[in-house]
């Protein structure tokens, strides 16, 4: 049985020094053995302190993004190795805030999870679909083609995160039929590609407005294995309440 996971998404939010003041408060608050139950994906200029304040923990942690390239003259941006080499074990992929404000489409997504399982990490690819995809109900179709685009040739040995974009950050969750809904169409694809076994051991999370008030309904649906959490991960007390409600 897989274990339930709380992915924190801190996208472009705090300093290496008020990351370093969370994990010294989610220490004091976590109990050891849901310290496995965890996953922050910080800021790259925060993972060097993570690694630190985490050392010795079984929570894991990533970056948010990398390049599919492992060097070069690519300004700005963070090779999967250079991940690795501070300890981090996981990254994300396709995240809609990469795919809508920096254009990545489901091509560049494939290199990354490809760059990123060749590293070593564990990339958790990101899908979702727009508002106006789903009210032309396009949901299905969006989501099937940004997982099957985006895993091609890749190994088991990744996650994938349900996000549907009109829920991220705009405090209107998808219900938990809703999310159910799309996480079975991923779970079919999954099955379709790698077969039930290796299917139904992969973690789908959802994401989007997750926090301690729809925590437990959300958590309770049978396809449901986890959440991506944005803005109720940037708080220790949401965090843990999240976690917990869902598990309750
Ligand atoms: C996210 O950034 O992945 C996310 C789900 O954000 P929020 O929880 O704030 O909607």
């Amino acid at each position: 049985m897989k274990s339930f996971l709380c992915a924190a998404n801190w996208k472009m939010n705090k300093t290496p020094q008020e990351a370093e003041n969370f994990f010294n408060e989610f220490q004091s608050e976590v109990k050891s053995e849901e310290e496995s139950h965890f996953l922050f994906f910080v800021p790259t200029v925060s993972l060097s302190t993570t690694s630190l304040m985490l050392k010795n923990k079984k929570i894991g942690y990533g970056a948010q993004n990398i390049h599919f390239e492992k060097s070069g003259a690519f300004t700005g941006e963070t090779s999967a190795e250079m991940v690795t080499s501070l300890g981090a074990t996981h990254v994300l992929v396709g995240h809609s805030e990469r795919r809508q404000l920096f254009f990545e489409s489901n091509e560049d997504t494939n290199k990354k999870m490809k760059a990123a399982q060749a590293s070593g990490l564990c990339p958790i690819l990101c899908v979702g679909e727009t508002l106006e995809q789903r009210e032309a109900e396009e949901t299905e179709s969006v989501i099937r083609a940004q997982l099957l685009e985006g895993l091609t040739t890749c190994e088991p040995g990744f996650m994938v995160a349900y996000e549907p974009v009109w829920a991220i950050g705009t405090g209107k969750v998808a219900s938990p039929e809703q999310a159910n809904e799309a996480h079975v169409v991923l779970r079919r694809a999954l099955i379709e590609l790698y077969g039930d076994r290796v299917a139904l051991d992969t973690h789908i999370l959802y994401g989007g407005s997750v926090k301690p008030e729809n925590a437990k309904r959300l958590g309770e649906q049978s396809e449901v294995d986890g959440f991506l959490i944005g803005g109720a991960s940037l708080k220790v007390e949401s965090l843990l309440s999240t976690f917990r409600e869902a598990q309750s």
